[in-house]
């Protein structure tokens, strides 16, 4: 078999998919190599249902680019984010390399999406804005019917008809180099080592959510509370972004945190979320309560609440309701663990099934039903019924804890995707320490740098398929 490409693409979730269709289209020959088996390929995006912060098919949410430019990096320096309003052509070395949320990359993003959906929808991609797990929302948001999974299966197979060459169980090692240029990877298959191939490169490998070791560099100790949220996310072991800092890449996307989500530790489902903690208290394994379980819609603050249950000893958190949490309708939707909460008639009986101190759980549930005040408990919108004279207060639905039976669940904090990333243009080419594009070089998707604290939800997909699809086309033209 022919190892001579005009493109090859390192992964086979949404980005490396939309490379690949845009490259082809554009008339180049493609290769896609994917570490998993066909029957698991396509990584994060296998396992999401794809929600895309959009109005509607055409148009980004309200508060895309704001939510963006509110979260692009911590203490930037205002002398060079002033450089960012100058035409990207006047913008010193210092500043195309910054890492920071490039407000030029977001503009793209939100520009492109509604093209990309349009796009999509060639490919027999519907969307729809069905309801979501998220019981009260700070923003809008659509996604594909059939989830991530019809995205990938639908952008392979139209990659199939246009003669793409797919690589199975082929794991890309490292990227192979001329006088700083790339000209093609090595990589390693089932059977066989070193396997080389040619051609412009683009790296779609995900981040490093499947690397313990990566987390723990990164992270530090509290690496190792964390696991990926679903199973696709073992696959992405940061080898992309390794291989490209190694060749000179500038680093973008905050190295030292994650998407963070709130799951079921004791659950292997995918993304067994507990979202249900704005309706009860969170306590740590002293039986304290942490946080403001409800200071503001569920989307908003989940991620949050999530790194600092990382941050607790053990790294896990208790989520305490009692039978009240039935005034709150479809709560179940919520809750995607197949496991039951633990139950009891009294909070004594409960800390001992958590093995949590009972005398200081219920000194913490006193405490905090002390503080509830009477008033209208309105479930599905901010309802401001919060505690007083309370540390740490709760801001919403403050309802007493005192209806027994009682319902608990262990809440730990997953990786749904890493932050850290490579520094690129609005080409998806990737940048050096100069701001300069390393000849032939690519990224999209996880594997492109995005995102600094607060992550802007329901961007990811939309950043995969964006300049995935931008990357093939530049990569295709002989940019
Ligand atoms: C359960 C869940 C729910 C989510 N919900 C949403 C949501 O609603 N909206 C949203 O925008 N985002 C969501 N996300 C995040 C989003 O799905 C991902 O960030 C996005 O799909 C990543 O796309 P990608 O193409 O960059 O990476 P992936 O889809 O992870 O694909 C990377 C591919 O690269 C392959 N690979 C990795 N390393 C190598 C290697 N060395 N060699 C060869 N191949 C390799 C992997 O096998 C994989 O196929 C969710 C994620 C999960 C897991």
């Amino acid at each position: 078999m022919s190892s001579q490409f005009d493109v090859v693409v390192v992964g086979c979730g949404i980005a490396g998919l939309s490379a690949a269709v845009s490259a082809a289209e554009a008339g180049a020959k493609v290769a896609v190599l994917e570490r998993a088996p066909i029957e698991e390929r396509g990584g994060n995006t296998r396992w999401t249902e794809a929600f895309m912060r959009m109005k509607n098919e055409d148009e980004v949410a309200d508060d895309f680019e704001e939510h963006f430019m509110a979260n692009a990096g911590f203490n930037l320096d205002p002398s060079l984010v002033a450089e960012t309003a100058q035409p990207y052509g006047d913008w010193s070395p210092i500043v195309k390399a910054l890492s920071f949320t490039d407000p030029e990359m977001v503009v793209t993003l939100a520009r492109e999406a509604g093209p990309t959906l349009a796009w999509l929808k060639t490919a027999g991609i519907r969307f729809s804005d069905m309801p979501t797990y998220l019981i009260t929302q700070s923003t809008t948001r659509i996604c594909p019917v059939g989830g991530g999974l019809a995205l990938v299966e639908a952008l392979a197979e139209q990659a199939e008809q246009r003669g793409v060459t797919f690589f199975y169980e082929t794991t890309l090692e490292d990227l192979l180099l001329d006088a700083g240029a790339v000209t093609g990877i090595r990589a390693n298959g089932k059977t066989q080592r070193g396997i080389e191939l040619s051609g412009k490169v683009v790296l779609a490998c995900g981040g490093f959510e499947g690397n313990a070791e990566m987390q723990s560099l990164y992270y530090g100790e509290r690496a190792r509370y964390i696991r990926p949220v679903a199973r696709g996310g073992y696959y992405n072991r940061g080898e992309g972004i390794r291989a490209a800092l190694a060749a000179g890449a500038a680093p973008c996307g905050d190295y030292s945190d994650y998407h963070a989500q709130p799951i079921d530790p004791r659950s292997g489902q995918s993304e067994p979320i507990v979202f249900v903690f704005p309706y009860g208290i969170l306590v740590d394994s002293q039986g304290k309560r942490f946080v403001d379980e409800a200071s503001y819609t569920v989307d908003a603050i989940y991620e949050n609440i999530a790194r600092l249950i990382n941050k607790l000893p053990g790294g896990t958190a208790y989520l305490i309701c009692d039978s009240q949490l039935d005034r709150v309708p479809n709560w179940q939707r919520t809750v995607r663990s197949d496991q039951e909460p633990v139950t009891a008639d009294s909070l004594e009986e409960l800390a001992g099934k958590l093995a949590i101190p009972a005398d200081s759980l219920a000194a913490t549930v006193e405490a905090f039903n002390a503080a509830t005040v009477d008033g209208p408990f309105k479930p599905l919108e901010l309802d401001g019924l919060a505690t007083r004279d309370l540390t740490p207060p709760k801001s919403n639905w403050g309802l007493p804890l005192n209806s027994p039976p009682y319902r608990a669940w262990p809440v730990i904090s997953a990786n749904c995707f890493t932050f850290g990333g490579l520094r690129c243009n609005t080409n998806a080419q990737v940048l050096d320490h100069d701001g300069r594009p390393i000849p032939s070089l690519y990224a999209a998707g996880e594997t492109m740098g995005l995102y600094y604290g607060r992550y802007t939800g329901a961007t990811s997909v939309l950043r995969g398929a964006v300049y995935g699809r931008i990357a093939g086309q530049h990569a295709a033209q002989g940019g």
